[in-house]
């Protein structure tokens, strides 16, 4: 504050409103107390201000002393020194000044070299000056730094505060970590029994990662997640099993509650900074958040899963169903692949019910639902589409590979055989649809398969229709 309000008073218009002369004015042949004058001068350079206006006022000055251009490089603790000035590179240099961090250069024509009094002078004015502006440069840096760690945990902790899912909230945890730290690449494990199983991964270079990792190796590199993040030394086995493009810079271990613990690695960062302790520390409070998102997310699925369960049958509902039917068309479409929906609609269920009564309907509605979920490849693909229709999902079926199934199934159903709650065989009429075949659009597909279902009920019941 004092240096500041000295550089304010020596440039700041004075009370009767006339600016007061620049230090450096009137100085340059003045041989009396030239001395005194040089140091005043050198001491009004602004000690606190930006380096562009630092450097502006100190040419000025060292122009007006030495009478003529000079030029100055200065390094400031940046990848390049600053240059002030507006003499050429090439011209001698007259003056090194030792700084705290490296040493400053002030070249003039030779002809103008100062009398050594004067570069004594000099050195000591210049060295206030940029070992103050060094100090200031690495401030400066240290608190943009901070500023941006901040700005970046805000978004971060905004992003994870969202309820998602777990599959989301891991690509979001990665790509936060991969975007605030600079790094090339970054990828996300969850243990799984032996093995940690890769999750996410993201790369700006070619090489992507791809391999699961024993759990034995990632325990043996060290990763605990008491420990918090670490760096990678080179020569762990951790590396060695990521295979190329696996040059791992940094890593943390997140413990999540009630769930698989999780790994987070990432590469080198792009601005090719090493990792510092504002790094380490800016990942230990991500993989705090991310630990506690990841717990809510498996929450949120747990939840998920709850709402599209149907409690008597075990099966998807309608809802869990319009949603896998949704994913599983955009992906046929996407990645141009077949998809079928096989309906299975109960015959003559009125009439058990009518006969040996809803609860015999429910027991008979149970056993069906078991059936499907059990006989079929992906559990989650079985639904219970209305009261006693069920359908199945089928991504990568041909049509001629659904009706198979919907035969396999048409006969499953007829083999139940009665039980001592539904004393009566029971049967079922079957249509199937397959995309691209028959439908574009998921609502099509729906109907085509329900078309396809009316006329084997149409056909006699107990058979199987395409559409
Ligand atoms: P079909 O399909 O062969 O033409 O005859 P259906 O008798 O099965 O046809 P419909 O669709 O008219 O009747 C379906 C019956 O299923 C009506 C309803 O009583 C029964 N139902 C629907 N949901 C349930 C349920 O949750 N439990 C029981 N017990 N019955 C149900
Ligand atoms: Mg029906
Ligand atoms: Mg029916």
């Amino acid at each position: 504050a004092a240096i500041a309000d000295h550089w304010r008073q020596s440039v700041e218009p004075t009370q009767d409103g006339e600016p007061e002369l620049a230090p450096w004015e009137g100085l340059a042949g003045d041989a009396e107390d030239s001395d005194v004058l040089v140091e005043q001068a050198l001491a009004r350079l602004p000690l606190c201000a930006p380096p562009e206006e630092a450097g502006a006022a100190c040419v000025a000055c060292l122009e007006a002393l030495l009478g003529g251009p000079v030029r100055l490089t200065v390094p400031l603790g940046e990848p390049m020194p600053r240059i002030f000035g507006t003499l050429e590179a090439g011209v001698a240099v007259a003056l090194q000044v030792p700084l705290r961090h490296g040493t400053l250069e002030l070249a003039l024509p030779p002809d103008r070299a100062p009398e050594p009094a004067l570069a004594e002078a000099l050195r000591q004015g210049l060295a206030r000056l940029w070992e103050a502006q060094q100090v200031r440069a690495a401030y400066e840096r240290a608190l943009e730094s901070l500023r941006f760690q901040l700005a970046a945990l805000e978004q971060i902790t905004h992003t994870l505060a969202v309820a998602r899912g777990v599959e989301e909230t891991e690509r979001y945890v990665l790509d936060a970590a991969g975007e605030v730290l600079f790094a090339w690449w970054a990828a996300l494990y969850r243990r799984r029994g032996r093995v940690y199983r890769l999750r996410a991964a993201r790369s700006l270079r070619a090489d992507l990662l791809t391999t699961d990792l024993p759990a034995a190796t990632v325990e043996a590199s060290g990763a605990d997640a008491s420990s918090g993040p670490f760096f990678v030394p080179e020569e762990v086995p951790l590396r060695a099993a990521l295979g190329p493009g696996g040059d791992v810079a940094v890593a943390v271990a997140l413990s999540i509650p009630d769930a698989d613990p999780a790994l987070l690695l990432l590469g080198p960062r792009m601005n090719e900074a090493p990792y510092g302790d504002g790094e380490l520390a800016l990942l230990r409070t991500l993989a705090d958040t991310a630990a506690i998102a990841l717990r809510n997310a498996h929450l949120v699925d747990r939840l998920r899963a709850q709402a599209t369960i149907d409690p008597l049958t075990g099966c998807q509902n309608r809802r869990g169903f319009d949603e896998r039917l949704a994913t599983e068309f955009a992906r046929a479409e996407r990645y141009h692949r077949s998809l079928c929906l096989v309906l299975v609609d109960l015959d003559h269920f009125k009439r058990l019910n009518d006969t040996y009564g809803h609860e015999a309907g429910d027991d008979a509605l149970r056993r069906i639902g078991r059936l499907l979920r059990r006989s079929f490849r992906a559990a989650d693909d079985a639904c219970r589409y209305g009261g006693e229709e069920f359908a199945l999902i089928c991504p990568e079926t041909s049509k001629a590979e659904g009706l198979l199934l919907g035969e396999r199934l048409r006969r499953l159903i007829a083999a139940l055989g009665p039980d001592s709650e539904v004393p009566v065989p029971l049967t079922a009429s079957v249509g199937v649809a397959a995309y691209p075949d028959d439908a574009a659009t998921p609502l099509d597909l729906v109907r085509a398969a329900d078309r396809a279902l009316y006329q084997a009920k149409a056909a006699g019941r107990n058979c199987v229709r395409g559409a």
